[in-house]
């Protein structure tokens, strides 16, 4: 469903609090030269992104009923996500969004998406090892990828092996 006049301009202020929240959440890695990967590739719009959005949250949404009730009620009415599932381990939730067409492979708001959407796949970089979802045109590269394949170059690894390695410790697609 479409979002109408009032919700983009809603959501654009609330895109602005969230960029301002992400770039200050973001200083103190950027400092210590985190996340130590690049992104690379391009966005093919395949829209399996769109499938199934999960968010991460913290133990006090997580947990906390009124907390929790009140994330997911903002996320159905303001974003178009309806609730799916939870996974306790990680502390995420997944939805369905009111916004995908799965036919088309589209999104009916793009202008108006929310930031998480447009940040998408930004935080996998954070990840130890990041891991993108199967047929992603993006991939990520280690900073230090021209050392580290010089480095595994020498090993006299089979083609195979070498590039699979080379995959494994991101410094080759
Ligand atoms: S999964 Fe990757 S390539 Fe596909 S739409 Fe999302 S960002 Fe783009
Ligand atoms: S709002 Fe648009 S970009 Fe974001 S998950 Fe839904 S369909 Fe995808």
């Amino acid at each position: 469903v479409r979002d109408a006049l009032l919700l983009q301009v809603f959501k654009r202020v609330v895109r602005a609090c969230h960029a301002i929240d992400l770039a200050s959440s973001r200083l103190l890695p950027s400092l210590r030269g985190e996340p130590g990967f690049e992104l690379r590739g391009t966005c093919n719009m395949c829209g399996q992104c769109c499938e199934t959005p999960t968010i991460q949250v913290p133990r006090v949404i997580f947990y906390l009923k009124t907390v929790r009730w009140l994330i997911l009620t903002w996320q159905r009415n303001v974003n178009g996500f309806e609730y799916l599932s939870q996974d306790r381990r990680s502390r995420t939730f997944s939805f369905r969004c009111t916004h995908w067409d799965p036919e088309t492979k589209r999104c009916d708001s793009y202008n108006s998406r929310p930031g998480m959407c447009r940040d998408y796949p930004h935080p996998l970089l954070y990840a130890p090892n990041p891991e993108f979802l199967p047929g992603c045109g993006h991939y990520a590269m280690r900073e230090d990828a021209h050392d580290i394949e010089a480095s595994l170059d020498e090993l006299g690894l089979s083609p195979e092996k070498l590039d699979e390695v080379k995959r494994r410790f991101h410094v080759h697609r």
